[in-house]
């Protein structure tokens, strides 16, 4: 065993080895962000001597001690653990590989936990699209969002604050009551912040880091504030319901001894990702509260930026695991199948080839979520946002039911509990 690891819990290891491997491979970024004890990051400090492969040893060892933890639902605490530890170990394997073909599919199952599918049919996707655009009146996304631009300029700070503001009520009122401990969360939702600013030079047009403690950053461009819709848009994902909702309950989660240490790093790469993206994505279909117009406009936006991440996702798998696209073919196939501007094509093309292990996660988790909600309504919000690998929510309907119904009983029994 690595020194330093003798007394720890399997938490604290697993977040010692994040981060001592963030130290030693120099350059590839691992962790996204760390606010735990600092004690685990002085121990990740003293092995930065050692060799990856003795921190990729370490983790396979640490697979097998999850057998010690507790896996009754709903919490699922040793798969949920073992799926973290058995992404980053695949990560640092992979960690520096241009991956195509069979080894990307294989790296994609093993790191961020999900069966890589086949290209999408986008004809069906255009079809909804264009019904859900001809019920608000509109022929065309681009009709729509010129129209909706129209007079409005540039959305200001104090208008954005107005926004989270609403948004969090209506995660207070309509996602709240529906999850496990949700009365416990109203304190830590409440009182915590999120700082708005503009994106760095060299960042992402759109990014959100959650800080631990209630405290989050969001970085929001000119381009995500054209309008009330984009910028509501980009709040639902970023903040409510999406990530920062996600990682205030993480937090509660951790707080009550529910979770480890696990709950206080954010992996670049994670197990975690498709189920967390996939709620950013689909969630806010429940926020009941909020006003039923603009309800119909987001649901357009999102439809869309779907439809695009759908036609990217084709693009990513014709040129790195059919690999019967070359890059000018990528091009021309989005600006001829997605529509997407010029001017955003570059952009896209880097996101894909650098983020190649992740991004399907953007797809194939929403696929997941919706499909999960769209079979549990409104109580399947008790699951989804616990912890858990996404294979749990995507097994075959009636396992699922039969898995919902257990898990509402234990759920009941758990909030006595701690009564
Ligand atoms: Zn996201």
């Amino acid at each position: 065993m690595l020194k330093g690891l003798e007394k720890l819990s399997v938490s604290q290891k697993f977040v010692v080895l994040a981060l001592a491997a963030e130290k030693i491979l120099k350059d590839q970024p691992v962790v996204f962000y760390y606010f735990g004890p600092r004690s685990l990051k002085k121990r990740a400090a003293d092995l930065e001597g050692e060799k990856i492969a003795s921190v990729i040893d370490e983790l396979r060892n640490l697979e097998e001690e999850t057998c010690l933890l507790d896996d009754s639902s709903p919490l699922f605490r040793r798969s949920y653990l073992r799926s973290q530890i058995k992404s980053l170990w695949a990560f640092l394997r992979y960690s520096g590989l241009k991956l195509t073909g069979e080894t990307l599919t294989s790296a994609v199952n093993e790191v961020i936990g999900v069966s890589v599918v086949k290209p999408y049919d986008l004809n069906e996707a255009k079809n909804k699209l264009r019904k859900l655009l001809s019920g608000i009146g509109y022929s065309s996304y681009e009709q729509f969002k010129k129209e909706r631009a129209k007079g409005s300029g540039v959305v200001k700070d104090s208008e954005i604050r107005k926004d989270i503001k609403l948004l969090k009520d209506c995660c207070e009122n309509d996602i709240v009551p529906n999850i496990l401990f949700g009365d416990r969360l109203v304190k830590k939702l409440r009182s915590s912040k999120v700082d708005i600013s503009k994106p760095k030079k060299g960042y992402p047009s759109c990014y959100y880091i959650y800080r631990g403690h209630g405290l989050a950053d969001m970085r929001l461009s000119g381009q995500h504030r054209y309008d009330k819709i984009s910028v509501v848009q980009s709040l639902m994902h970023e903040l409510y319901p999406g990530h920062h909702f996600f990682y205030l309950y993480r937090e509660l989660l951790f707080e009550m001894g529910f979770l480890g240490e696990e709950a206080t790093i954010d992996l670049l790469y994670s197990a975690e990702t498709p189920l967390n993206e996939g709620i950013a994505e689909a969630a806010y279909a429940y926020l009941e509260s909020l006003d039923a117009e603009l309800l119909k406009y987001i649901k357009v936006a999102m439809f869309r930026e779907q439809f695009c991440k759908k036609v990217l996702y084709n693009v990513w798998y014709r040129m790195y695991v059919d690999g019967d696209f070359d890059r000018a073919n990528g091009c021309d196939y989005l600006m001829s199948e997605g529509f997407i501007e010029n001017e955003k094509i570059k952009g896209l093309m880097e996101m894909i080839d650098n983020w190649r292990v992740y991004y399907p996660a953007y797809t194939i988790g929403r696929e997941i979520v919706s499909n999960y909600l769209d079979d549990t309504g409104k109580k399947g919000l008790y699951h989804l946002y616990l912890p858990k690998p996404l294979s749990i929510l995507a097994e075959k309907n009636n396992e699922r039911r039969g898995y919902e119904e257990k898990s509402c009983a234990s759920i009941l029994c758990s909030d006595r509990l701690v009564e």
